[in-house]
């Protein structure tokens, strides 16, 4: 079984996860573009109970949202660098900031999101799904993806 490990800029908060995520995003939006500071942010969606803290615990700080959904992105305390964010507050569901990986390459999106906002400049690959907004789950998701979704969040 695969593994990848990660962690914050001074190196406080570390983490492993034990299994490979259920889907990778690259998601365009505004949010993302402005909290980052980046063109995107790649998202590994993976339960919370398949990432293994070696390092101190980060710290949750809560984001304004246009959609009024809460949204805590979960910070070293020290270095405050964005190792994952909770959407929605489902403690079962972690979105991993794929590049806080010691290997920044090692999750590739599956699945490219709210391209109405990309950047100009940003040229996505013919052959990675892209959606203007979102997408419909059971198109996008592997099967097996979709059941351990379901395993943590049940059918919603
Ligand atoms: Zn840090
Ligand atoms: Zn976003």
């Amino acid at each position: 079984m695969a593994t990848f490990e990660g962690g914050c800029a001074c190196g406080a908060v570390r983490y492993r996860l034990t299994s490979e995520p259920m889907i990778v995003h690259c998601c365009h939006c505004a949010d993302c573009q402005r909290q980052t500071g980046g063109a995107f942010a790649v998202n590994a969606l993976i339960e919370t109970d398949r990432i293994e803290l070696l390092g101190e615990a980060p710290a949750a700080i809560s984001m304004p949202t246009d959609s009024g959904r809460p949204h805590d992105i979960h910070r070293c305390a020290s270095c405050q660098t964005a190792v994952w964010s909770d959407y929605g507050r489902r403690p079962q569901l972690r979105f991993v900031r794929a590049t806080t990986l010691d290997d920044p390459q090692a999750l590739a999106p599956d699945v490219h999101i709210f391209t109405r906002s990309k950047l100009p400049w940003v040229t996505l690959p013919p052959e990675v799904p892209a959606f203007e907004v979102y997408y419909d789950m059971a198109k996008v998701w592997r099967p097996e993806s979709l059941q351990r979704r379901e395993a943590i969040l049940g059918g919603g």
